[in-house]
């Protein structure tokens, strides 16, 4: 039986990523985002490209919005599809969801769109209860059960660990002698808390990359360490003159390696005593690290950052108010800077202030508000949010390297190891897509290098 592909995100583009599969009689979803920044049909997978098809089984990879943000539609639209997924990862998106649902509520007043919220909270309760959770590396078939190794030709998937957040997976399907593994979103390297991948060594078939960093080298000499570093005498150098310093983050993962680093300064008295800020969904998932600190896989086990670290917590409301200060550090979601988000509405009341500072850590869309800043720069002029006026940027930017994707000489490294005959690049912006595409022509002369067209179906 034939191997079938379908790339179901709108662009090649990291949006709503979601990828149809058939293998071995099976129908997949590999996971069920939602687009970070756009809205209303926008925002979700083009389900139309398979408007013909069942689904079995639904696999999730790990639980960022752009990976699991329309799970519950999914599921409605595929009532009897089995939904697979770590525990870490159920527990996590659970909470991603819900959240989900009062932005979108809110979203349904400011923009008009009439479709939010996409699913309700009770929706979500009763779709959680069908999740069912698989250990890593432990082949499960499709009905959830324990898979014998032996058994060489029934359909079976794995789950290993990718090292990119917390619960976050690779997948490694096999059937009929066949083998596909879809990286999800992956690090190679260790990061503070994460630990680096642990993937599969042996020869695959298919192997359905994530492409995230392929548009920029590893800087000369970086190490995490020295980042580190570096960070912790531009926080010092900032509170000499005053400052107070924004790092716009995503609320799950690198809130939590931010929040470890931070920690990590205190303690080494690389930085004296700052009070540190944090939004009410960052300060849940951060529980969630705290708590599965024992049993996950990641470094300084004992670090509980609720208790540790001690940040204060903002909301939607507080955020507009709170006084800025010089020498406190505000690590606020969303990460590009979305609209109304508690990042986007600090950040417009300090960017005309040359006093303080704002910290990038990590990817933003170049599109979105913080790839805007980015772009535009100290001197530039940038509207943060369309609905307010647009603002001249005074204040201190910098640019530090913390990315929770693997480097894209990691990624060609591991394509090489494990020389899949066949490899369909996705989950990046065009140009990286198109360096990945070029340098694995070049080195892996015996593959074959797919770019699939979104909504088109690809035979493997
Ligand atoms: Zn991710
Ligand atoms: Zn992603």
């Amino acid at each position: 039986m034939g191997l079938k592909f379908t790339n179901l995100t709108r662009h090649t583009e990291i949006g709503a990523n979601s990828y149809y599969l058939e293998i071995g009689g099976h129908r997949l979803l590999l996971d069920c985002g939602m687009h970070p920044k756009n809205t209303g049909e926008n925002a979700l997978p083009n389900f139309k490209a398979i408007a013909d098809s069942e689904v079995d089984a639904i696999l999730m990879s790990h639980a960022h919005q752009d990976h699991i943000g329309t799970l519950p539609l999914s599921m409605r639209r595929f009532p009897a599809a089995r939904i697979f997924m770590t525990e870490a990862t159920a527990e996590v998106g659970s909470v991603l969801l819900h959240n989900s649902v009062n932005v979108m509520t809110r979203q349904r007043e400011e923009i008009g769109e009439m479709s939010y919220p996409l699913f309700t909270h009770r929706e979500i309760d009763r779709a959680s209860e069908r999740w069912r959770w698989c250990p890593l590396r432990q082949r499960i078939s499709v009905a959830g059960e324990r898979a014998a190794q032996r058994e060489k030709d029934t359909f079976t998937f794995e789950f290993f660990d990718a090292g990119h957040v917390l619960g976050s997976t690779g997948v490694l399907l096999r059937a009929e002698g066949q083998t596909v593994f879809y990286t999800g979103d992956v690090n190679f390297d260790n990061q503070t808390v994460m630990e680096a991948a642990v993937f599969p060594e042996e020869k695959v078939d298919v192997l359905i990359m994530e492409c995230t960093r392929g548009d920029h080298a590893k800087p000369e000499g970086w190490t995490r360490a020295s980042e580190e570093r570096r960070l912790a005498e531009a926080l010092v150098a900032a509170f000499e003159r005053d400052a107070c310093v924004l790092i716009p983050v995503f609320a799950l993962g690198k809130t939590q390696e931010i929040l470890a680093m931070l920690y990590k300064f205190r303690r080494q008295r690389l930085v004296s005593e700052f009070p540190i800020y944090i939004g009410g969904l960052s300060s849940k998932f951060t529980d969630i690290y705290d708590r599965r600190a024992h049993t996950t896989r990641r470094q300084l086990p004992r670090l509980k950052l609720t208790r540790e670290v001690a940040p204060f917590i903002l909301n939607d409301e507080t955020v507009r108010d709170t006084p800025v200060r010089g020498g406190r550090v505000y690590v606020l979601s969303s990460g590009m800077m979305i609209p109304k988000t508690l990042s986007n509405v600090f950040a417009r009341r300090i960017l005309e202030n040359p006093q303080h500072s704002i910290f990038f850590v990590g990817y933003a869309n170049p599109d979105s508000p913080a790839g805007l800043l980015r772009e535009a720069g100290q001197g530039g002029e940038v509207a943060l949010d369309p609905d307010k006026r647009s603002q001249r940027i005074r204040c201190n930017i910098q640019q530090f390297q913390f990315s929770a994707h693997a480097t894209r000489e990691s990624l060609i490294d591991f394509a090489k190891r494990i020389s899949p005959k066949k490899i369909l690049l996705v989950h990046g912006d065009p140009p990286a897509v198109e360096w990945m595409r070029a340098t694995l022509s070049n080195q892996l002369s015996d593959s074959d290098i797919i770019v699939p067209t979104p909504g088109l179906e690809v035979e493997l």
